[in-house]
């Protein structure tokens, strides 16, 4: 079976892809299961080594990339340069020089006295398969940033990327081709039946990007099958704008904040609040800024028709209930291009508007005039989605009391949104945007389970603990207790003393 696509530029036919049947998902599963066992076999060198080598396999795709991802998804060329291809790079170099010290074995300090001749320490293991299910939206930077953690940690991946970005995924698979065992990564392709096969297919964790009401599908079917999931969500996030910001780098920010990827970011800035001194200023150079935009080139279409209906009825919406378009509102080309649009929205109604409540992930920027800072986080705070949010001013230390306040996964002051290339950097949210992380050693917690492994060299015939509960125990534990507590005295603590030395030996002979 195929699925047809069109390109979102013109509506030019795409190359047919092949959809996994669905009644083959499980099948794959098991083999990755089997590949796993030997990927996870080999040394953590050996799987560096193998991995490394995609780091200038992308650099060297580049053009490849650039070109797939604008007939696919009309992404700009420069854009797929500085999102898709660069920070992958530098993903693949991070992961492959951390990921021996982020693994290594942690002691545990056990206490000689309870637990005499004892060490322990926690092994970071791989979950085993991971089923991997993305969006359209960044089809190379998304999977990779779980994909190469993952297989270095150790576990297979079983990968489906979203039939609207069926070639970028492919093109993702590629990466790969010959430089891992048979099984280890494995890419289905096809829509929703497929990643609810895979689900069925019991992996041993799920990581998840894509819309709420997906990941709440996902969530529930894994649930039932006690499999943990890491979901990356929607996002809504606001950008603080305080009177003392500097005029054209805030609102340069603010554009492309908005605009990148024609608005089609989880970390898009879907809302603006500024303060009153500034906002009649910003406006006015964010609109002349906007209207320089070249459709097409700087903004490119919308991937998908769905999300260009979803953009025109949140814009149309929003005039109904009072809204001000003060640039753009419009479609534009032969395809699903929709012109950068910037709404000037009263605050006393913003709640019931969809553009500010819901999230629109298209090209259009609403500013809200607000009179104080704690005013702008607390309308910030107000949404259900929790990903992230900046603050723009010129004296950072007026942003820091904020940061603590607002309640999102990242806060940038003075930029936006950009830090999802930093593999360094956790990129998690709060709410509604879920509860995974991906990037950052912290992304570790979740494609690892941790194994406590402890090793007993005592020569001591019994434990403390063991049976039989003579009274030489109950007056060990007892003295135990006495010489642990801080409220009481020297004299009691020195009877406890002897009582613990004459009677803990017993117990370790198993009297
Ligand atoms: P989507 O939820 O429609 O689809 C995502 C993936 O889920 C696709 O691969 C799709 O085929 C698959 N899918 C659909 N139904 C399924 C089911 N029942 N079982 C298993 N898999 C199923 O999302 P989308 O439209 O592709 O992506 C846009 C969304 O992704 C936006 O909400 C955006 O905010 C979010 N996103 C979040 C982040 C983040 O890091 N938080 C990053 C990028 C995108």
């Amino acid at each position: 079976m195929t699925f047809a696509e069109v390109s979102p530029l013109d509506g030019s036919p795409l190359e047919a892809v092949v959809a996994t049947p669905a009644s083959e998902v499980a099948g794959l599963v098991e083999k990755a299961r089997v590949a796993q066992a030997t990927w996870a076999a080999l040394s953590l060198a050996d799987r560096i080594e193998a991995v490394f080598k995609v780091k200038d396999r992308i650099l060297d795709a580049g053009a490849d990339v650039a070109k797939v991802l604008r007939a696919e998804c009309g992404k700009p060329e420069g854009e797929s340069w500085t999102a898709e291809v660069i920070p992958n790079a530098d993903l693949v170099e991070y992961w492959c020089d951390k990921v021996e010290a982020a693994l290594a074995p942690e002691e545990v300090a056990l206490d000689p006295l309870s637990y005499p001749g004892k060490s322990g320490a926690i092994h970071a293991v791989p979950r085993g398969v991971v089923a991997l299910i993305t969006p359209w939206n960044f089809p190379i930077a998304i999977p990779l940033r779980t994909i190469v953690p993952a297989l270095l940690a150790g576990n297979a991946v079983v990968f489906k990327p979203s039939e609207h970005s069926a070639r970028a995924g492919a093109l993702v698979a590629k990466l790969f081709d010959g430089i891992l065992p048979e099984g280890v990564l494995t890419l289905l392709q096809g829509a929703g039946e497929v990643g609810s096969a895979l689900i069925e297919a019991a992996p041993d964790l799920v990581v998840f990007t894509g819309s709420v009401p997906t990941g709440r599908r996902i969530a529930e079917a894994a649930a039932k099958k006690f499999i943990p999931v890491a979901l990356e969500l929607g996002g809504k996030d606001a950008a603080i704008v305080l009177a003392d910001a500097d005029l054209e780098r805030t609102a340069r920010g603010l554009v492309w904040g908005a605009f990148n990827n024609a608005g089609q970011n989880c970390a898009s800035i879907e809302r603006v609040y500024v303060e009153r001194p500034l906002a009649a200023k910003l406006t006015e150079r964010i609109v002349a800024l906007t209207r320089a935009l070249r459709p097409g080139e700087d903004v490119g279409p919308l991937t998908t028709r769905a999300q260009l209906d979803v953009v025109r009825r949140h814009v149309d919406a929003a005039q109904t209930a009072g809204a001000k378009v003060l640039c753009g509102g419009e479609p534009f080309g032969q395809g699903l291009g929709y012109l950068p649009t910037v709404v000037e929205v009263d605050g006393a109604l913003e709640r019931s508007m969809a553009l500010m409540t819901e999230e629109t992930f298209g090209p259009v920027l609403p500013i809200v005039v607000v009179d104080t800072a704690d005013q702008a986080v607390e309308r910030a705070n107000s949404s259900k989605y929790g990903l992230t949010a900046s603050v723009w001013t010129k004296n950072p230390e007026k942003a820091e009391p904020l940061v603590g306040k607002l309640r999102t996964g990242v806060v940038t002051i003075n930029n936006h949104g950009f830090t999802a290339a930093i593999a360094a950097a956790p990129w998690s949210g709060t709410g509604e945007t879920g509860y995974g992380v991906t990037n950052s050693r912290r992304a570790l917690d979740e494609l690892t389970r941790p194994k406590f492994v402890l090793v007993d060299r005592s020569s001591a015939k019994s434990e403390l603990w063991w049976m039989p509960y003579t009274p030489s125990l109950t007056a060990t534990v007892k003295a135990m207790a006495i010489l642990r507590s801080g409220t009481r005295g020297l004299v009691e603590k020195l009877k406890a003393l002897f009582s613990l030395l004459s009677n803990a030996p017993k117990r370790l002979m198993g009297k």
